[in-house]
């Protein structure tokens, strides 16, 4: 499948990019990881603290699939937000899920420092924007929800986000503890 095209941003500021070995015959692990993104490299990674003598296969190159078009933002609220997860999967489940993600955030910032030194972990906010005055409704929902189960949002309105901005929209939910990694690099240090 391809899974991409175009021109990609991330390995053009590794100076040098790993090369790893074919596999040439037979190899026993006690786990064996398909796929070589940032979803492989991390569990490659948090297997092999624990001991877990892990072999990662993948089919083309490393960090050459959706983590290579990834743009690099992490984020604890989802492209679902938490209203609708609690519509679909009840209150408990959706905010639990919401907590683990909030968490991994976390963890996530941790593995960075540790593992990527050399591309640093940026922290940053992020702005979730009602773009048409139709929206504001929905928008003020979902931030009730989220500040309800103890998820730290400020809700900016439209004079809010004029004092900082060069544009104009009627409303936004703005979240602190965000952060901007370098994928590619990432998968390439485990
Ligand atoms: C344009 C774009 C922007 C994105 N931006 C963000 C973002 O800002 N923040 C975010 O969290 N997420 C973002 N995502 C989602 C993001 O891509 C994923 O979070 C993450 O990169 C996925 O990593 P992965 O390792 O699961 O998948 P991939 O990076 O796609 O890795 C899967 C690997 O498995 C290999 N593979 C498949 N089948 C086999 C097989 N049978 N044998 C061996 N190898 C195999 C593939 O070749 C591939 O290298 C974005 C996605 C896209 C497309």
């Amino acid at each position: 499948m391809q899974l991409h095209t175009g021109h990609f941003y991330w390995h053009r500021n590794m100076e040098r990019i790993p090369r790893y070995p074919a596999v040439t015959r037979n190899l026993s692990c006690d786990c064996l990881i398909i796929g070589g993104g940032i979803s492989g490299a991390l569990c490659a990674y948090l297997l092999g603290n624990r001991g877990v003598r892990s072999i990662l296969v993948e089919k083309k190159r490393i960090a050459s699939g959706s983590t290579l078009a990834n743009t690099g933002i992490l984020q604890y609220a989802n492209d679902k937000t938490l209203t609708s997860l609690i519509q679909t999967f009840g209150e408990q489940a959706a905010v639990h899920f919401y907590r683990l993600c909030r968490e991994a955030l976390v963890d996530l910032k941790e593995i960075c420092r540790e593992l990527a030194p050399g591309f640093p972990l940026h922290e940053r906010s992020s702005l979730y924007l009602a773009s048409l005055e139709e929206e504001v409704a929905s928008l003020r929902r979902e931030y009730e929800t989220l500040t309800q189960h103890g998820f730290s949002v400020e809700w900016w309105e439209e004079a809010d986000l004029a004092a900082r901005f060069p544009f104009r929209r009627p409303a936004a939910i703005y979240t602190q503890g965000d952060a901007e990694i370098h994928p590619f690099a990432l998968t390439h240090s485990w």
